[in-house]
């Protein structure tokens, strides 16, 4: 049976291109009659979080995709985090290490920045390779005594050479091996790199087909040579064209919301936003731009995918989110969908004690509440008229607060005013001058309710939406 995967690491907001690429693993697996599979890939432990996993199975589902086997539903390739497989991939790595395909490598990162630093001086290529690695035998059981830590790499050839990989939308890519280094295998800390558990766990997990973004085209060559030293089948590999920008650029959170949470935040509906994406790329046979997901997976074809970036273009998702609106679903369904994004009680009940303070009679509230329901605010610099900070120093402001805001995983109004406190204090910019520029960015006047509570109740997603937007 077919069986594919997505295997995100849980590292930050759930990203549109995880679900792009996981709608094509999913149609691919499932016009096969096949399983999906979700893996967590969470071996880089700084950056993983709990939230950030949750946040994943959540908009993945909220799109309306599902997976066979995954950490939350079990299955029999299990434990279906990285995290939790550390001892299988020692195992794998000893297994290397014993035959001579891996080794022990003491380099220091001064070493390694010497090393890196003559080859460039010379012009070659900056690879490292086993060779360039050594320390001779004394002094590597010097540092074995003293305890040292070191890492275990992956032996690599050491010559130029083609290394030749077969995509099922591409063909046969030629890569070189001089540009292959010797891969970090496991890190000093004894947990692997996403190498070695990539390879591992789609082997184990017994994958027959990986559909990934071609950023990971360069990676495998590595990958091909691990399955080799195992001995394993090596799973038919698909590159798939990376999102981009309408200026053609990657996809980023710079130019456009990332985040799926930011279009579910915005209102637009889950079909269409995965509508949208089985349009990046892919197309239907008769060219229809309107599809569900059960038409998608009737008349899926890989090889249907075209390789010019598909354009990411929010005003496209716009349209067709429109259609969908229209003419798919009915004015009962539509009250209902309003009533789960955000014209429900729960919502009120977090509005109105910040609301209830500013208004005489009902009709003062909607105004009022208007930009706690609404997507970008129409600024001007005319909106920012009443702010003290000059120009220069208000759009750093905003940039520096937009920055610091970007990387708050803790979002909540004390937080999130001990942030914009130490970035005052930090930018020597006194409180009440910083406070209004951000009033404006968030409620697009500073006759508003208190801003942190603002940015509470709108959310991550739309608080740093509008603060991009603010210095664009
Ligand atoms: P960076 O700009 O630093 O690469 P990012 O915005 O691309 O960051 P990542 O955290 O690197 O975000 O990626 C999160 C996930 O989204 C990864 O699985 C990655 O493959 C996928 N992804 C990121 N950008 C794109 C893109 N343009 N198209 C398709 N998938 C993408
Ligand atoms: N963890 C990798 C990512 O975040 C998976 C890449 C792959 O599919 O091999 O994109």
């Amino acid at each position: 049976t077919v069986r594919t995967r997505i295997a995100p690491s849980p590292t930050g907001d759930p990203h549109v291109g995880t679900a792009y690429i996981a709608l094509f693993n999913y149609c691919f697996a499932k016009s096969h009659g096949g399983e999906f599979l979700l893996r967590i890939e969470d071996t880089d432990q700084q950056r993983s979080t709990a939230a950030s996993e949750q946040a994943i199975f959540d908009s993945l589902r909220w799109l309306g995709l599902d997976w066979d086997e995954g950490p939350d539903v079990g299955g029999n390739c299990g434990p279906y985090r990285q995290s939790e497989r550390s001892d299988i991939y020692r195992q794998y790595c000893e297994q290397l290490l014993s035959e001579g395909k891996a080794f022990r490598c003491y380099r220091t990162a001064d070493e390694l920045n010497d090393l890196r630093e003559a080859r460039r001086a010379a012009g070659q290529h900056t690879a490292l390779k086993p060779s360039d690695l050594k320390l001779p035998d004394d002094e590597v059981a010097r540092r074995e005594a003293a305890g040292d830590p070191y890492v275990i790499r992956m032996v690599v050839p050491e010559e130029e050479g083609r290394c030749d990989i077969d995509d099922m939308l591409r063909g046969t890519i030629e890569l070189d091996w001089g540009q292959v280094d010797a891969q970090i295998l496991l890190k000093s800390d004894g947990l692997p790199t996403y190498h070695l558990a990539n390879v591992v766990d789609d082997h184990l997990m017994g994958i027959t087909h990986v559909l990934r973004g071609e950023e990971w085209i360069n990676s495998a060559p590595k990958h091909k040579l691990l399955y080799e030293y195992f001995g394993w089948e090596m799973p038919v590999l698909c590159h798939l064209p990376l999102l981009r920008n309408p200026d053609k650029s990657k996809l980023s959170k710079r130019k456009n919301p990332t985040s799926i949470w930011y279009y579910q935040r915005m209102g637009f509906l889950p079909e269409a936003l995965l509508n949208y994406l089985g349009r990046m790329g892919w197309s239907m046979p008769d060219e229809r731009e309107k599809f569900d997901l059960a038409t998608m997976l009737e008349h899926f074809d890989i090889q249907r995918v075209s390789l010019g970036g598909p354009i990411f273009d929010v005003e496209k998702l716009r349209w067709l989110n429109g259609l969908w609106l229209r003419e798919d679903l009915s004015d009962d369904e539509l009250i209902q969908r309003l009533q789960t994004w955000a014209l429900n009680r729960d919502n009120l009940e977090r509005m109105l004690p910040h609301l209830k303070q500013r208004v005489e009679v009902f009709t003062d509230i909607a105004p009022l509440a208007s930009f706690l329901l609404s997507g970008m605010l129409p600024l001007t610099e005319e909106s920012f008229a009443g702010c003290s900070l000059e120009e220069e120093e208000l759009l750093t402001a905003l940039q520096c607060a937009a920055w610091r805001l970007e990387a708050e995983q803790d979002w909540q109004r004390d937080v999130l005013f001990a942030d914009i406190k130490a970035l005052a204090t930090g930018l020597d910019i006194k409180l009440k001058d910083f406070m209004p520029p951000l009033f404006v960015a968030i409620a697009g006047t500073t006759s508003s309710i208190s801003v942190v509570d603002a940015m509470e109740l709108l959310g991550p997603e739309m608080s740093r939406a509008r603060l991009r937007h603010a210095v664009e």
